[in-house]
C-alpha cells in the first residue's frame, strides 16, 4: 500500500507523489515565542515530527522547515510588560521552545528561520504583489487585495461573499474590502521596524510563511502543515500571497491537526486551564505524553485528562517492560543460528500492519495497535526457559524500527549491573572457545554500546566503564 495523505485543500485523501522521487519538503507553522508552549502547541509539534519520521523511516529524504515568528504585535505587548526588547524576548523563549520539544524527543527541525532574519526577503515578497497590483499601500500599511485572487478561499472552503459575513467589521477606512489582509504595518512611534519601501514598519503575519518557504524550500513544496486554526485565515492568506507571485501551487498537500481539549473543554486563557510542557514533564515522563498524543489520530479531537494520562502511562509501561525485558534476557541468551521462520512471518506480518496503518494517513492510532501485537509476540516468547539472542534480536530491532517514527520508548540508557556484565564476560568466553564469533562479537557490541570496554590482560578479561 501506498502513503496517503488526507489533504485539507480537496477535503480527500490522496496518494502521496512527492515532487522529486525520495524527497519531502515539508513546512510546519511554528510558534510566536512571546511565551512558553502548552500542551496543545505540543500536538503539532509532536505529530508533524513523526510525520517526518515516518518518512525518513520509508526512505525519504525529509526537508523540515519550521519557523519561529519573532516579531508581532503579541511580542511587542509582551516585550513592553516585561520590559525587555523584542529581540531578547524572542531569544529567550525560542531557547525555552527549543528545550520543551527536546525533552518531546522532537527531532531537531532542517532549519529554524525566523521573520527577524527574512525582512528583505518578506519586503521583496510584498513589493512583487504591488507590483502584480495583488497589493495596495496605504498610509504606510499594505493590504492584500484579497478580491483580485480568485481563489481565496479554496483552502477553508468559502467564498468571498461567505466570508464577508464572518468578518468583523473593523473601524479601518485604510482597506478596500473588510477581508483584505496586512502585509505590512507601519510602526507606531517608539516600536521595533524596519525601514521599506512604504517607510518604518514591521511584516504583517502571514507573509513571513510565503516568504520563508519560497527562500528555504522553493515556489512549490510538498507538504504544509500546522493546526487546524490556522487553515482560515493563515494557510488562506499564505496561498493568496505565493500563488499570487509564482502562478504555481504552494503545496501539494495541506495537512490541520485537531485541537487538544482539557477536560473536555476547549483549553483558553478566559478559563486558565492552560498546561505548559515544562510543568507537564516535571509530572510525568515526556514519553508518556508522547505516546498520549498518538493515541488519537490527528484529524481528531484528542481530550487531555488525569485518566486519560494514566491510560497512557499504563499502555506505555506494557511495551516498555516488553522492550526492557528483551534487552535483559539478551544478555544471557543462548546462540542460535536458525530462528524458527513462522517468527519471522510474523514479525513480518507486524511491521505491515504498522506500515499499512501509517500509510493510511498516519493512523498512529491503529499503528500503536500493531506494536502491541509484537509485544504480545514477545512476551509469549519471554515465557520460555530457553530464549535465543537471534529471536531476541529480531523483536528488539523490530520495536526499535517502529520507535524510530514513534519515539516512545524512554530515552534513558538503561545500565547494566555488574553481575549481567561479567555473565556478558563468560559467556562471550564461551562463544570465542567453541568459535562462535558471531556470538562473541555480538557481546562485545551490546557492550560497548552500554559503555563498557573490555581489556585482555594476561590475569583475564578486565572491564571497565567508560
Ligand atoms: P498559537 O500558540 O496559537 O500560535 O499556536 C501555535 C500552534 O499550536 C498552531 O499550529 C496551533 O494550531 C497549535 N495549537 C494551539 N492550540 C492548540 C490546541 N489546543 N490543540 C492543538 N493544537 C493547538
Ligand atoms: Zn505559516
Amino acid at each position: 500500500m501506498t502513503l496517503k495523505v488526507y489533504n485539507t485543500l480537496t477535503r480527500k485523501k490522496e496518494e502521496f507523489i512527492p515532487l522529486e522521487p525520495g524527497k519531502v519538503k515539508m513546512y510546519v507553522c511554528g510558534p510566536t515565542v512571546y511565551n512558553y508552549i502548552h500542551i496543545g502547541n505540543g500536538r503539532p509539534v509532536i505529530f508533524f515530527d513523526v510525520v517526518r519520521r515516518y518518512l525518513e523511516s520509508q526512505q525519504y529524504e525529509v526537508n523540515y522547515i519550521t519557523n519561529f515568528t519573532d516579531v508581532d504585535d503579541k511580542m511587542i505587548r509582551k516585550a513592553e510588560e516585561l520590559a525587555v526588547s523584542v529581540p531578547e524576548l524572542a531569544e529567550t523563549f525560542i531557547q525555552a521552545f527549543l528545550e520543551d520539544i527536546s525533552k518531546l524527543g522532537v527531532h531537531d527541525a532542517s532549519m529554524n528561520p525566523r521573520v527577524t532574519e527574512n525582512i528583505q526577503e518578506i519586503i521583496d515578497f510584498i513589493a512583487a504583489l504591488v507590483e502584480k497590483d495583488f497589493a495596495y499601500e496605504a498610509r504606510g500599511d499594505v493590504y492584500y487585495r484579497t478580491n483580485k485572487f480568485a481563489d481565496y478561499g479554496k483552502l477553508s472552503n468559502q467564498n468571498l461573499e461567505e466570508l464577508q459575513y464572518g468578518i468583523r467589521i473593523e473601524v479601518d477606512d485604510r482597506k478596500e474590502n473588510p477581508q483584505d489582509f496586512v502585509l505590512w504595518k507601519a510602526a507606531k512611534p517608539g516600536e521595533i521596524s524596519w525601514d521599506s519601501p512604504w517607510g518604518h514598519g514591521r511584516p504583517g503575519w502571514h507573509i513571513e510563511c510565503s516568504a520563508m518557504v519560497r527562500k528555504y524550500l522553493g515556489e512549490t513544496i510538498d507538504i504544509h502543515g500546522g493546526g487546524f486554526d490556522l487553515t482560515f485565515p493563515h494557510h488562506e492568506c499564505e496561498i493568496a500571497q505565493t500563488e499570487a507571485v509564482t502562478g504555481k501551487p504552494m503545496a501539494n498537500y495541506w495537512m490541520h491537526n485537531a485541537f487538544l481539549n482539557i477536560d473536555n473543554e476547549k483549553m483558553s486563557k478566559s478559563l486558565g486551564n492552560g498546561i505548559l510542557i515544562r510543568d507537564l514533564v516535571q509530572q510525568i515522563k515526556p514519553e508518556v505524553f508522547r505516546f498520549f498524543m498518538l493515541s488519537a489520530h490527528y484529524r481528531n479531537p484528542l481530550n487531555f485528562s488525569d485518566e486519560s494520562l494514566k491510560q497512557a502511562s499504563n499502555a506505555l509501561e506494557r511495551i516498555q517492560n516488553a522492550y526492557d525485558n528483551l534487552k535483559y534476557r539478551l544478555a544471557t541468551a543462548s546462540d542460535s543460528s536458525e530462528v524458527d521462520p513462522a517468527i519471522t512471518d510474523r514479525l513480518a506480518a507486524i511491521a505491515k500492519q504498522f506500515t499499512d496503518k501509517m500509510n493510511d494517513d498516519f493512523n498512529t492510532p491503529d499503528a500503536i495497535t500493531a506494536v502491541f501485537d509484537l509485544v504480545a509476540e514477545a512476551n509469549l516468547y519471554l515465557q520460555q526457559e530457553r530464549v535465543h539472542a537471534g529471536v531476541l534480536q529480531l523483536f528488539i530491532d523490530q520495536l526499535q524500527a517502529f520507535d524510530q517514527t514513534l519515539g516512545i520508548l524512554s530515552q534513558q540508557a538503561d545500565e547494566l549491573l555488574d553481575e549481567e556484565i561479567e555473565q556478558l564476560i563468560v559467556d562471550r568466553t564461551e562463544a570465542r572457545k567453541s568459535k562462535n564469533w558471531a556470538r562473541a562479537d555480538e557481546i562485545r557490541d551490546l557492550l560497548t554500546e552500554k559503555g563498557i570496554f573490555l581489556e585482555d590482560t594476561p590475569q583475564g578479561i578486565r572491564w571497565r566503564r567508560k
